[in-house]
């Protein structure tokens, strides 16, 4: 049973949503701003200090790519071969909802940024000037950068003062501070946003998004300033993000009656055949041509006398889609397998599953359950 079109799913169940909201509460932690922060890379986006930065799949990386681990190949070029693991599909859809808010003018983390306002640790105007140098231009001297010029021209910018970029977030061990370092690397990796130092390690252990606020330009004229400011953005951001996912469902749904062992993969079915490697290719074709549709049919109804082999495909169609991640539950009928031998359990355990794998649906089935009590006594 695909949906409708195929959907990334996540492999993580139910239970571990709050997790997620647990990744979100580690960069918002108030005594410590550095874990909110990054290095902007500004030769191709318009990105200003102060802004924020958002892990999102783009091109060939999940969102983080690390940028110091690889092989070096010719002429001094380095192969990244550490492979990040993209955001969970509930934070990407929480991202795209608020990037379609914006779109439509719904832009509510200034809203929450204004908690910050009178501290002056996150001010913004004591920050001071937002200067950009040229990349491979030289710091002059001390603290500061009174002394530097060859300040990049940029136009004012108008309208909003903070702006969100979503797209691939350099991460590494190192702090890179200089302009042409960061250009080259950015450029290596087709074009990222901005450096920083703890995604990387995050993303392989628990599924999160990285949220930075922009405090430098990754080159040598750092200075801490801007710091405060960039990790109130950032926070606030984040908060917004937070704010449109769905919360979890107060319903216990471990208490609908399931059928034990459907599933195509249960331990009951698991040893059941599969189609051999280049048998029923057309069919399978046919199947898989109908789950990649966006407008194909509900149903793609496999008939055919007893024996001739339908439960092995919907087999490996079911792992098919599994391996794909396009699977959203499977239930295999047995005759005179209790449960499994009728239909009474089927919604419960196909629900459940679903659940289980789409967590965004919890509120829609107790929605259902609550119009329609009567179903939990069909149970
Ligand atoms: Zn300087």
């Amino acid at each position: 049973m695909p949906t409708g079109r195929p959907i990334w799913y996540s492999v993580c169940g139910y239970h571990r949503y709050h997790r997620y909201l647990d990744a979100f509460h580690v960069p918002l932690n108030p005594a410590r701003s550095d874990g909110r922060i990054g290095g902007g890379v500004p030769s191709k986006h318009d990105i200003r200090l102060g802004d924020v930065v958002v892990s999102q799949p783009f091109g060939k990386y999940g969102g983080v790519v690390q940028h110091d681990l690889g092989k070096i190949v010719t002429q001094g070029q380095m192969r990244r071969t550490g492979f990040l693991n993209a955001p969970p599909p509930l934070l990407l859809n929480a991202i795209s909802r608020v990037r379609a808010n914006h779109l439509q003018g719904r832009i509510d983390f200034t809203r929450y940024s204004a908690a910050f306002h009178g501290l002056p640790q996150f001010d913004r105007h004591a920050a001071g000037p937002d200067k950009l140098f040229e990349a491979t231009y030289e710091h002059k001297r001390g603290e500061t950068c009174e002394s530097c010029t060859k300040v990049v021209i940029r136009p004012t910018r108008t309208g909003q003062e903070v702006l969100i970029h979503y797209g691939t977030i350099a991460s590494g061990n190192q702090v890179i501070k200089d302009g042409a370092t960061r250009d080259r690397i950015s450029s290596e990796l087709g074009d990222v946003l901005c450096f920083e130092m703890e995604g990387a390690g995050l993303m392989n252990s628990f599924p999160c998004l990285v949220i930075r606020g922009i405090c430098d330009y990754a080159d040598i004229h750092k200075n801490k300033k801007w710091q405060g400011y960039a990790a109130a953005t950032a926070a606030s951001f984040a908060k917004e993000v937070l704010s449109v996912i769905p919360m979890p469902s107060k319903f216990d749904f471990t208490t609908l009656s399931t059928a034990e062992g459907a599933s195509f993969d249960s331990r009951d079915e698991e040893h059941n055949a599969t189609c051999l490697e280049n048998t029923r290719t057309e069919l399978r074709c046919q199947i898989a041509e109908w789950a990649d549709s966006e407008h194909g049919k509900c149903i793609f109804w496999l008939n055919g006398m007893a024996g001739t082999g339908k439960s092995t495909i919907a087999r490996t169609v079911a792992r098919s889609f599994k391996d794909n991640r396009q699977l959203g539950a499977s239930f295999f009928f047995k005759r005179g397998e209790g449960d499994r031998g009728n239909a009474t359990r089927f919604f419960t355990t196909i629900v459940t599953n679903l659940i289980m794998r789409i967590p965004d649906l919890a509120q829609h089935v107790e929605n259902a359950l609550r119009d329609e009590p009567d179903i939990l006594d069909l149970q």
